[in-house]
């Protein structure tokens, strides 16, 4: 009798090769370059696709069959979060404005960015690379699916989360990042790779989805921590991607090496100005804390990010050229952004509050060096007001920088009592930069940052040549009515707002009170 013949499956490495590179064909009737028309616009030079690997190995088949399983996990926790009025059983209302912003922010992000990486998974010539790419783009476009999906169960009890794609569209708080995704989205293929692979990724995607993770679990949001985790899950294998895009780049040809350092000092500097945000949902947005956001730089930044520039160092890879600048923000990053924030809550579609006395004595522990010194007496004055019922109000717009598009608000390096204020001329126009490292950005492509569109600029502009909205008094009731943001209910202190007093006539937060007891 014959034996039976068993056939081998091929190892991982030979499977990749099959499924990658193997499906590249060599173009017959067209030129090559006009299949790939963005493969030479960026000056970079590739020598052997061949070279490029997915330290993850990930093929299409597979990817299906993973994201299957881990879709049929989070629903069903999901199901089971609203179906048991999860919403009351977080730690108090507060809690969710660290979600509103999360989604009117970092969920429009993923939305934006996925259109982006699909363009670019199209125009990169190499096989393996445009695959790896182009699992990414769907990735992102999920992990912004799965921040509304995770979030929606607010939307029906609470102000503040009705319209979070025309508000990323416009609102000026939101602008660092949707100028953010318009500038990664407007670069080249490889630039994009760079920009999203590496700078927010590689070097500061942790810091979102790790504490952010720990903190919806600490206060009770069983539906977004099963989100993030599914989110995270892909997030490894990007970091992954990026420091491998970089480095493929590198040992490809030596003259491609200024071109990278360009890029990763842009877009390590414009993935930082993107934090504010998230160091005010690690400081000041979570009730129940667990990490500061100087704990957690240190931690998934500062470390992991040394090793990467040790590693990178022999292939003429320094460190980003705002590297100590944004270690030595740890300080101060989120006492600012949240003053800002705070003075403008009438301007915002999610509430502020001045922490209770308890938080500021957990802020000055996790801050000995400066939160005492610097921040506490403000927060403490604007308590006075809010007990007098002067809340303190900025009714002014602020200025934006012209390339990261935040408010004005950081100090200098050093010197926490000076505002960082920088200013260029352009074709006989002054532009104002928040930082040494945005205005070196605008120098090296002002043609790309003169388009920049301000959003609180242009509310001013509108008024100045007489095309306001005559139902809009002032430019902070100019901002909200062009952006849909309802004012008094989205917008406002925390104490007074409709969220609270819903929550506190639901009897929500029981769970947590009973436990602190
Ligand atoms: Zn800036």
């Amino acid at each position: 009798m014959d034996k039976r013949v068993e056939r081998q499956k091929p190892d991982i490495a030979r499977r990749y090769a099959a499924m990658t590179h193997d499906l590249q064909w060599d173009t017959s009737y067209q030129p090559v370059e006009k299949i790939f028309p963005f493969a030479r616009y960026e000056g970079l030079r590739v020598h052997d696709w061949k070279q490029w690997e997915d330290a993850f190995h990930m093929t299409l088949d597979v990817w299906w069959r993973q994201q299957g399983e881990k879709e049929k996990r989070l629903y069903a926790v999901m199901d089971a979060y609203a179906q048991n009025n999860g919403q009351l059983g977080v730690s108090d209302a507060r809690y969710v404005n660290m979600v509103k912003l999360l989604l009117q922010s970092f969920g429009q992000l993923n939305a934006t960015l996925h259109r982006a990486l699909a363009h670019a998974a199209r125009n990169l010539p190499g096989d393996a690379l445009r695959i790896a790419v182009q699992l990414q783009a769907a990735e992102t476009l999920r992990h912004a699916q799965l921040d509304t999906h995770a979030a929606s169960i607010y939307n029906k009890y609470f102000n503040g989360l009705h319209q979070a794609p025309r508000w990323f569209e416009q609102a000026w708080y939101l602008a660092p990042v949707k100028s953010f995704a318009d500038d990664a989205a407007t670069a080249g293929p490889f630039e994009l790779v760079v920009a999203v692979g590496f700078g927010f990724d590689a070097l500061l995607s942790d810091l979102l989805y790790v504490p952010v993770m720990s903190a919806a679990a600490h206060n009770g949001d069983l539906s977004l921590v099963s989100a993030s985790f599914s989110a995270h899950a892909d997030t490894a294998r990007h970091k992954s991607l990026g420091i491998a895009a970089v480095k493929f780049l590198l040992q490809q040809d030596p003259a491609n090496r200024a071109t990278i350092q360009r890029w990763v000092d842009k877009w390590f500097w414009r993935s930082f100005r993107l934090m504010p945000l998230v160091a005010m949902m690690q400081d000041y947005l979570q009730p129940k804390r667990t990490v500061s956001w100087k704990e957690a730089w240190t931690a998934f930044v500062e470390a992991p990010a040394n090793e990467l520039f040790a590693e990178l160092a022999p292939l003429g890879l320094n460190e980003p050229a705002g590297w100590e600048a944004a270690c030595d923000a740890r300080e101060h990053l989120s006492h600012q952004a949240w003053n800002a924030f705070y003075g403008h809550a009438d301007a915002l579609a999610f509430h502020t509050w001045v922490p209770l006395p308890a938080e500021l004595d957990w802020l000055d522990r996790k801050y000995p060096d400066s939160f005492d010194r610097w921040y506490r007496p403000r927060l403490a004055h604007y308590a006075q007001r809010e007990a007098a019922g002067r809340p303190y109000r900025n009714r002014a717009l602020p200025m934006q920088c012209q390339v990261c598009q935040q408010p004005m608000i950081f100090t200098e390096p050093g010197s926490p009592r000076w505002i960082a204020y920088r200013e260029t001329q352009h074709d006989g126009e002054s532009f104002h930069f928040c930082s040494d490292p945005c205005r070196s950005i605008f120098s090296a492509e002002p043609g790309k940052y003169v388009q920049a569109r301000l959003p609180s600029h242009e509310i001013l502009r509108a008024q100045h040549e007489g095309r306001a909205d005559p139902g809009a008094s002032d430019p902070l009731q100019a901002s909200l009515a062009g952006c849909g943001i309802v004012a008094g209910r989205d917008t406002g202190g925390f104490a007074t707002s409709e969220d609270a007093m819903n929550f506190e006539t639901w009897g929500g937060g029981q769970d947590m009170k009973e436990a602190q007891l």
